[in-house]
């Protein structure tokens, strides 16, 4: 078997009681009730009507209280907690039916005629019988009522053998009937056993599949999860926090796509901070890094349309994309950076430019034609860019590219 799962004593008990009790509180009950009834009417003219009719009501009185014990104990569900007890109380209840049952044999024996009291027994035997589909889940309740109810009015018929002529060959036949009862129980119980402890285990191993199948969908939405951060961090810049390239390449084909159908205007800025080697050498490593952080804030804080992206492109050069924007509105923003940056002013002393880091600057703007590219704006950029480092620094180019 692959799978294989342990069930308890104590589990398998409380699902025998509850099956039991389930069955037991209408079936039993109600077979009981119809042997009463039968008597009454076997004997409606043969005892005397108060005793009849007093045995009767004492006799469903006991009935009734079984039952709605035995449906207090479902409900509450105390063949869970207190199955012991429940356990215990069904078996004193087989024992008293059972004697209650004898008793009317024995009181009765006296007073029927023979053919009656023959038909009594008959009742009782058939009620002892039907008993064994209902109570045999838990064996022992069954041969409680074996016990006191078919053995002790075996016995009574073979101590009083000379009574009747068929007393003796009646007890021969109950005590045969009792052995089989006995044997056939214990079939029944095992095989209701059985039944139940498969069902149990298959509810058990449905649990544990729930749960092996709970835990694996969250161990796959982490996993998911994690997907995206590498996927996340493989685009974004850990210096900047803006993207990388490779992550700004698929908002280039959108932008430069979407302008191309909507025939609208697109500006790109590139930029590079002017002597940042020097910078580097004279600061150090860790205050370039400083500087290249202002920086890109001061990008994010000119990019705040919808659609616009600042793009961190390696080293200490950045990308602006600006969907919507003209070259005027694209030399406005460049000029924006330009001030913000010197708003900083932060010192650069080895710096040829000027006394502050300062940013060179290549604008390129135009609505894209159906050949445009994404790299023949980059390089238009970057051309304008030079210009501007060629022209002194601290300045910003226009392009004067045109698409084909
Ligand atoms: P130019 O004005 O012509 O652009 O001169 P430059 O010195 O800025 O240009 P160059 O390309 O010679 O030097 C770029 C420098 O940028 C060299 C490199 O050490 C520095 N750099 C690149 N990435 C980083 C970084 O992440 N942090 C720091 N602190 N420096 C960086
Ligand atoms: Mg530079
Ligand atoms: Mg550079």
């Amino acid at each position: 078997m692959l799978y294989q799962r342990k069930i308890s004593g104590a589990e398998l008990l409380a699902a025998k009681l509850e099956l039991h009790l389930h069955h037991a509180r209408f079936a039993l009950v109600g077979a009981h009730a119809v042997g009463v009834a039968a008597v009454v009417a076997l004997l409606w003219f043969q005892a005397s009507d108060v005793l009849l009719l007093s045995w009767a009501v004492a006799m469903l009185t006991l009935l009734l209280v079984h039952s709605m014990r035995m449906s207090g104990a479902l409900e509450g569900e105390r063949f869970i907690r207190g199955r012991f007890s429940v356990y215990v109380e069904l078996i004193a209840s087989a024992v008293l039916l059972g004697v209650a049952w004898s008793s009317t044999v024995f009181w009765l024996d006296g007073i029927l005629s023979d053919q009656m009291f023959y038909l009594l027994l008959l009742i009782v035997t058939i009620i002892s019988v039907v008993a064994v589909a209902v109570t045999s889940v838990v064996r022992e309740v069954y041969m409680a009522n074996l016990f006191a109810t078919l053995i002790p009015v075996a016995t009574w018929l073979a101590w009083h053998y000379d009574v009747r002529a068929f007393n003796l060959m009646l007890a021969a036949l109950l005590t045969a009937l009792s052995l089989l009862m006995a044997l056939a129980s214990g079939w029944m119980s095992r095989s209701f056993g059985d039944m139940i402890q498969s069902s149990l285990e298959r509810e058990a191993m449905n649990h544990d599949f729930a749960e092996l199948s709970e835990s694996l969908r969250l161990k796959n939405q982490q996993l998911q999860e994690a997907r995206q951060q590498l996927a996340d961090i493989a685009t974004i810049d850990e210096l900047t926090g803006l993207k990388n390239r490779r992550g700004a390449n698929q908002v280039f084909e959108t932008e430069i796509s979407r302008a191309r159908r909507a025939g609208f205007s697109l500006a790109i800025i590139m930029l590079d901070v002017d002597h940042f080697k020097l910078y580097n050498d004279t600061y150090g490593h860790p205050s370039g890094d400083l500087v290249l952080q202002k920086l890109a804030e001061v990008l994010m804080g000119v990019t705040s349309r919808a659609g616009e992206l600042a793009v961190r492109m390696g080293g200490e050069e950045f990308m602006m994309i600006l969907p919507g924007s003209t070259s005027g509105d694209a030399m406005s923003t460049a000029e924006a950076v330009r001030e913000r940056v010197a708003a900083l002013k932060m010192p650069h002393a080895s710096s040829p430019t000027g006394e502050f880091v300062s940013v060179s600057q290549g604008v390129v703007a135009c609505v894209p034609g159906m050949k445009t590219e994404i790299s023949d704006l980059i390089d238009a950029a970057d051309r304008a860019l030079y210009d501007s480092k060629d022209g002194g620094r601290n300045a910003i180019t226009l392009s004067a590219y045109t698409p084909s």
